[in-house]
Formats: structure tokens, C-alpha cells, sequence
């Protein structure tokens, strides 16, 4: 069976000409398709290869048919990685530094194009998208003035002051180098900022390290066409063509999965940079735990020019499932408690709480305040309508969550959105004011669009404590509120939740912590502190900068690398290791401290 399609629209070979329009093959060392093209379109291992991207408003396929690449073309694109990265190592970093301005300039001129087409593939408005789009390229200026400054580089020499006493002394300089090929596994979420030219991949080429992207399946046509962006900004300053390559994978066939773990297991490639689930992440850093490369291909850094198979594990930098808990202070519930029920709903509700910095777990301490504030939370979701989720795994995994948690002993549905087609007739769930019960999970939708609906939950600190599963992400538009006992009782809470990438404290009062709260911050903080990246006070923990300063990491679950960040300055540290030189010749100053 041949799989129908519009043609497809194979660019001329200067990427400076093509239309910024997919051509539905991967884009290899700056050629579609790579040196054979990839297999042709019509033949029966094409057909094998193909998929569509879903429109997830309509639950329809989209327009144009894409390929998953082959081995051959995994390997392709991995071998030209490493001949880039040896080419550019020489290049000065003013070069690298143009290389990124360049990219968030041709990528800025495609804008409307590809904002379009990827709302298409996302459901995501071009509202919600615009925003990202500018987060992308501000954040590859940003990260050019960083390789511009060189402070990123951590240049230590130490030049040895006795003379007498020279195997003590020795002169010592370190620097950060690069690792060599990165590879990027894009995110679902953040079709933009966190995928083909998001953070990872600029952070990595910012390093000067060459870097293959496996284009994630629900948005192939962006992925393709910011690829397309990289690869003529590559071409148009000189690059060599294998400093960026970008693979499609899809279809839910045997390739979808085996294109990312082709590219984990190949020799030339140094490490790996993930945003998405805890199952896919941690599956890939075991894959690249126990990857064994040949022995003989010492082609790559990771080759021995020996005989046989040689054990070569690399780091994976995966970014995965976080909960991002808020602490909501007495005197703060007391005095904004509202203002903070409208910040806390607008958060977990953006983008259908397909947020990684989402809030999912919001502790009070009871009483009459978080009473009030629940019973607001509760009408807000009420009054809200289904939102379109990123993809079917996407909102299926939600609708697990919620199922796995409502059956939970001790957890309670507050209130539930509605769909648009459901009747609004007294809405659903408690009137305000009145006492919180059940209100049941309703019909969740099917499959024919990927609409659901914002979930309010609730629970107390001993089922928290208790019931692992509260402490999990539930990845989409919902919140579960844990109501503490008492005000100190959140520091027992504090202690329980899991590694978050954020957390927010609301404590100030008129711009001060009042004093019958001052103890509890203190304590919450030197908790949290060690339990996320970034504490964020008397805000949302939604909202991720991309400045020097920014950290977006945390411990284990929310990622495997606790003292990484994968966005800020510190992030290109990731793609480097540290190097020191002793006692080095004169003659080798400027190749090994470039001075
Ligand atoms: P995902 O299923 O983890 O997929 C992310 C990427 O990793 C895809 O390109 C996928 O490729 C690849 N991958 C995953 N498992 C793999 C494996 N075992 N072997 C090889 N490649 C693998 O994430 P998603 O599709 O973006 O979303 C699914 C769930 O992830 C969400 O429901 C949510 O729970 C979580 N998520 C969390 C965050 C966060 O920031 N916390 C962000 C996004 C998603 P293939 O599909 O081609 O195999």
C-alpha cells in the first residue's frame, strides 16, 4: 500500500532557498534526506517509514506524510557530527556566537509560517505559541553573549610560585571543553522553546559542541522547519553542513522508538539531552549507562581501535516529571488569598497544565481562609471549559493520573471543567459556599478530538504522607490541595514532596513576612531549597526566564542530573567536561587556553 500525500516539497540544495515548508524527510548534514535521500517515496520500506502529524483539535491527520530516518541515516547524520565538531573545534567562539544570532534571526523571519503550522500540530493557540517563539530566539541571543563574555568557560591557571619545590607547584590551567555530538530529544510541550533549536540545542552548539536532534512525533513539521532554520543559518556562516542534523521518527512502528536509540548507542555521540516523561527518560539514560560501541571504530571519541565490543557509557541530561509545589502562608491565605486562587488557577490551567513548572500541589493549613480559597479554586475550574491537549499519549496519560488518583483512598474530585458539548445547567461540582463533596469524574472524552477538562482535587497531609501516588506528577490541567493540619504541619509536607524543578512560598503581607510566619519561611526554604532548582516567592511557579541566572533542574524525579540546569548560562556546562594542563609549552598556549 502506497501512503497518500501531497508530494513532497524537496528544496533546491542551498538551505538559504528552501521554503520553509516540511519536506517531510530528516534534514542530514544540510541535505534532506541526507546523501541517498532516504529510500524513495512510493517504495515499499518509504511506506514502512511514513506518518502523518494529528491535528489534535480534530483528533484528523495533517496534510503531508513524513519519514522516519533509517539506520542509515542515524549513522549518517551521527558520522557527520563528529567530522563537524573536530572542523569546528578550531573556529574561534565570535564564530559560534554569530552562528546563534544567526539562527534566532532566520528562525524569527519564519515566524508567522511556523507559528501557524505549529499550533497546527499542537492544538497550542498562536497566542499561547508567539510568546515561545521569542523565548527561542531570545534565549539563543542570550546564550551568544554568553559565549561572547567566555566567563562560561571557568579558566583557572595556576602558576607556580616555588620555584623549589616544582612537583607541588606545578603550573596548572583547567577549562571547560566540549564533549563532542550531542543528541536532543525535542519536547512535546514546548514544540519551540525545549525542541529542535530550544535550549538544549542551542546550550550544546553554544558549547561548540555539533548536535542531531530526534524530532519528537507529535510535531514533525515544526521540528522540520526550524531544522531547516539551523541548517541555512549552518551553511550561510560557513559551519560545516554536519554541525546540525535533525531525524523524524513516528508512526508507532518498530522505527519510532529505535531512531532515539539508535542515536544514543552511536559512538560519535558524547551525551544526550531529554525533556519528557520519567519512562522515556530513564529509559534512554539506561540505554546510554550500558551502550557498548565497536572497538574498532576509533573514528570517534568513543572508539578504542581495538577488537570487539568496549563498554562506553555517556551522561543523559533528561529532564522529566515535576510537581512544583506551592505554600500558601496564613498570612498570605488570609489577606490575598483570592488574588493567589486566580495566580494558582491561571497556572495550573496554561496550556492545559502541559507546563513542566505547573503547579500541581498547593498545601494550606485548614481553616476558614483555605476553606474560602478552595471554594474559589472550585468555581474557577467549574467555570472553565475542555482545552485541547498536546497529543492522544498525552492526554491518555492525564486521564490515567486522575483515574489513579480519585481511586485513592482519601482523595477527593472537587470539581471538574466542563466540554463544550456537555449541558452547563448547574454546572458541576458544589455551589460556592457550600460544604466541598464528590462530584465524580464524568464522561471524559474520546477520542474524536483531544479535549479534557481542568481537575480540582484535594487530600489531606496524613493520605499525602502515606499514598505515594499523591506525590506524582499528574501531567495536565490539574491540582491537588493538601490541606495541613496546621500552618507548621507543611514543613512535614515540605519534607515529603518529590524533586520539583520549582516551588513557590506566598508569605509577604504588604511587602513583609508577617512575624507569626517568619519561622515557618525560614524552615520551608532551607527544605525546599534541597528539593528544587528554583524557589520562587509569592508567585506561580510557571514562567521560565531564559536569562543567565535562570536555573531549570532539580532532583530526581524532576530530572537524573540534580546538579545540572538545562536552562541559564550554566546549562552549556552540561555539553563540557573539564580539562586541566600541566606544566604546558609556550607554543601550545593559545590551541589549548586561546590566549
Ligand atoms: P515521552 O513519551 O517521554 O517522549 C519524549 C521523546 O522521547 C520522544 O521523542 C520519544 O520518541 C522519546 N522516547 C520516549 N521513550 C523512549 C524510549 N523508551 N526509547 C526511545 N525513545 C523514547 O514524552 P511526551 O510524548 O512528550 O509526553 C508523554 C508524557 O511525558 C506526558 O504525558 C507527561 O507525563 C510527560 N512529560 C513531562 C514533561 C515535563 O516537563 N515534566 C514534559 C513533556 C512530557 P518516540 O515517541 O519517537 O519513541
Amino acid at each position: 500500500m502506497t501512503i497518500s500525500g501531497p508530494e513532497p516539497n524537496l528544496p533546491s540544495d542551498s538551505p538559504s532557498s528552501w521554503p520553509a515548508k516540511p519536506t517531510g524527510r530528516s534534514i542530514i548534514a544540510g541535505r534532506p534526506g541526507g546523501a541517498s535521500g532516504g529510500p524513495p517515496r512510493g517504495s515499499r520500506e518509504a511506506d514502512l517509514l511514513s506518518f502523518h502529524a494529528v491535528d489534535p483539535r480534530t483528533g484528523r491527520e495533517l496534510e503531508g506524510v513524513y519519514q522516519s530516518a533509517t539506520t542509515a541515516q542515524v549513522a549518517e547524520a551521527c558520522e557527520a557530527a563528529e567530522r563537524a565538531f573536530r572542523a569546528n573545534s578550531a573556529r574561534p567562539p565570535e564564530d559560534r556566537a554569530a552562528l546563534l544570532e544567526r539562527i534566532a534571526d532566520v528562525i524569527d523571519a519564519s515566524a508567522p509560517s511556523l507559528l501557524a503550522l505549529a499550533s497546527s500540530e499542537t492544538g497550542l493557540s498562536v497566542e499561547r505559541l508567539t510568546p515561545e517563539l521569542k523565548r527561542t530566539t531570545f534565549n539563543l541571543r542570550e546564550f551568544a553573549k554568553v559565549v561572547r563574555a567566555g566567563a562560561w568557560l571557568r579558566r583557572v591557571v595556576n602558576r607556580h610560585r616555588d620555584r623549589t619545590d616544582h612537583a607541588a607547584h606545578p603550573d596548572l590551567a583547567s577549562l571547560l571543553k566540549p564533549l563532542g555530538p550531542v543528541g536532543v530529544f525535542g519536547a512535546s510541550n514546548f514544540p519551540l522553546a525545549y525542541s529542535t533549536a530550544g535550549t538544549d540545542t542551542s546550550s550544546a552548539l553554544a558549547a561548540g559542541c555539533s548536535v542531531v536532534v530526534k524530532g519528537h512525533p507529535s510535531h514533525p513539521g515544526t521540528g522540520e522547519v526550524v531544522a531547516q532554520s539551523v541548517a541555512a543559518a549552518v551553511q550561510e556562516l560557513g559551519f560545516d553542513p554536519g554541525t546540525f542534523s535533525f531525524l523524524h521518527s513516528g508512526g508507532g512502528g518498530p522505527r519510532e522508538a529505535a531512531v532515539g536509540l539508535e542515536l544514543v548507542r552511536h559512538p560519535a555521540i558524547r551525551a544526550i539531552g531529554f525533556t519528557g516523561s520519567c519512562s522515556g527518560g530513564m529509559a534512554l539514560a539506561e540505554a546510554a549507562r550500558t551502550r557498548m560501541v565497536e572497538g574498532a571504530s576509533s573514528e570517534f571519541a568513543g572508539g578504542f581501535g581495538v577488537e570487539g565490543p568496549v563498554a562506553d557509557p555517556i551522561p543523559v541530561f533528561a529532564e522529566m516529571g515535576s510537581t512544583n509545589p506551592v505554600f500558601i502562608l496564613p498570612g498570605a491565605l488570609r489577606a490575598m488569598g483570592d488574588e493567589v486562587a486566580d495566580a494558582v488557577y491561571s497556572s495550573f490551567t496554561n496550556s492545559a497544565g502541559q507546563m513542566c513548572t505547573c503547579p500541581g500541589l498547593i498545601f494550606v493549613a485548614a481553616g476558614e481562609d483555605a476553606t474560602r480559597f478552595v471554594s474559589l479554586l472550585a468555581q474557577r475550574v467549574r467555570a472553565s471549559e475542555g482545552q485541547v491537549m498536546l497529543s492522544f499519549r498525552v492526554r491518555e496519560g492525564y486521564h490515567r493520573r486522575i483515574l489513579e488518583l480519585i481511586h485513592t483512598q482519601g482523595v477527593r474530585l472537587l470539581a471538574r471543567g466542563a466540554l463544550a458539548q456537555e449541558s452547563r445547567g448547574g454546572g458541576v461540582g458544589e455551589a460556592a459556599g457550600q460544604p466541598i463533596a464528590g462530584v465524580g469524574v464524568g464522561s471524559l472524552p474520546d477520542r474524536a478530538a483531544l479535549d479534557s477538562v481542568a481537575m480540582l482535587l484535594h487530600t489531606t497531609l496524613d493520605v499525602f504522607l502515606t499514598k505515594g501516588t499523591t506525590r506524582d506528577e499528574c501531567f495536565g490541567p490539574s491540582t491537588l490541595i493538601v490541606e495541613c493540619p496546621s500552618a507548621e504541619d507543611m514543613v512535614r509536607a515540605a519534607r515529603a514532596v518529590q524533586g520539583s524543578l520549582a516551588a513557590s512560598i506566598y508569605a509577604r503581607v504588604g511587602g513583609a513576612i508577617p512575624p507569626e510566619d517568619a519561622a515557618l519561611v525560614h524552615k520551608l526554604v532551607a527544605l525546599l531549597e534541597r528539593r528544587v532548582g528554583r524557589l520562587v516567592f509569592d508567585g506561580v511557579p510557571t514562567g521560565v526566564v531564559p536569562l543567565e541566572a535562570m536555573v531549570h533542574g532539580g532532583p530526581f524525579p524532576a530530572t537524573n542530573m540534580p546538579q545540572a540546569t538545562a536552562v541559564g548560562a550554566r546549562a552549556i556546562e552540561r555539553w563540557c567536561r573539564p580539562v586541566c594542563y600541566q606544566d604546558w609549552p609556550a607554543e601550545l598556549s593559545r590551541d589549548i587556553l586561546g590566549d
